[in-house]
């Protein structure tokens, strides 16, 4: 199966800015030097139809990095699925840990997200993933699991149509990347549920996000359970995103 390269530029960009790093993508080819990856990156909502336009036609698909679960309606500052779907997205994240906690996001509200992408032709990319307190006082597994579950809950047979990320907390954006074998077992334990779940669900793709960087995504890529990546900081810079997508 062909590993998923995402990147998510959060805030980050301008048009002047993404001109550049479009074009250094699409210099890299990476339908021929990354075979093995599907590559998609989501810019902010507002650059989501340029750099659509100036992606048509390559091998590198366009998300949202997040959605509302409204479909249209009196909700100031929302964007909806059919919006960003017309616009050529292909993918959304949702439940990604700065909209959770800067956001206030419940596990249902990600969930229903979730379900509205769906909904509207888009695969969502639904992250889970733990704070470092978290992790220390033994709760990983306890709370990605309950992350997971209401979406296993909200989209029944569904399920076996979405992207999930495991995104440890204290690993984005910190440089502090999960050594590829906490990251397996965490996948590991995801897959498990999923399966447990609805067993179609098994082959649901997992990516890995939190510091994933050139010189260790191959690695991290290489465990049985890890499906690809979500990466941030690195999507920035053409030659490091395409090096992680031929790692893949
Ligand atoms: C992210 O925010 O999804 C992410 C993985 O960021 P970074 O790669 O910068 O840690």
């Amino acid at each position: 199966m062909k590993k998923l390269v995402v990147g998510n530029w959060k805030m980050h960009g301008s048009r002047a800015f993404n001109a550049e790093l479009i074009q250094g993508l699409l210099a890299a080819d990476l339908a021929t030097t990354a075979p093995g990856a599907d590559v998609a990156v989501c810019p902010p909502f507002v650059f989501l139809a340029d750099v659509a336009a100036s992606l048509q036609g390559s091998a590198i698909a366009v998300g949202s990095q997040d959605l509302s679960v409204q479909a249209q309606g009196a909700y100031t500052g929302e964007v909806s699925g059919p919006m960003v779907r017309e616009l050529g997205a292909t993918y959304a994240i949702v439940g990604h840990s700065e909209r959770r906690s800067y956001h206030q996001e419940s596990d249902q509200l990600v969930a229903d997200k979730a379900k509205a992408a769906l909904a509207h032709g888009l695969i969502p990319i639904v992250c889970v993933g733990e704070t470092l307190a978290e992790r220390e006082a033994d709760q990983t597994e306890a709370v990605v699991a309950r992350q997971l579950q209401a979406v296993i809950d909200t989209l029944g047979e569904q399920l076996t149509r979405i992207v999930v990320a495991y995104e440890p907390v204290w690993a984005i954006g910190t440089g502090k990347t999960a050594s590829p074998e906490q990251a397996q077992a965490v996948h590991a334990f995801l897959r498990a549920q999923l399966k447990a779940a609805l067993p179609a669900a098994a082959s649901v793709p997992l990516l890995y996000g939190g510091s994933v960087k050139p010189d260790n995504a191959a690695q991290l890529f290489s465990q049985t359970d890890i499906d690809g990546g979500l990466i941030g900081g690195a999507a920035l810079k053409a030659s490091d995103f395409a090096a992680i997508a031929r790692a893949a």
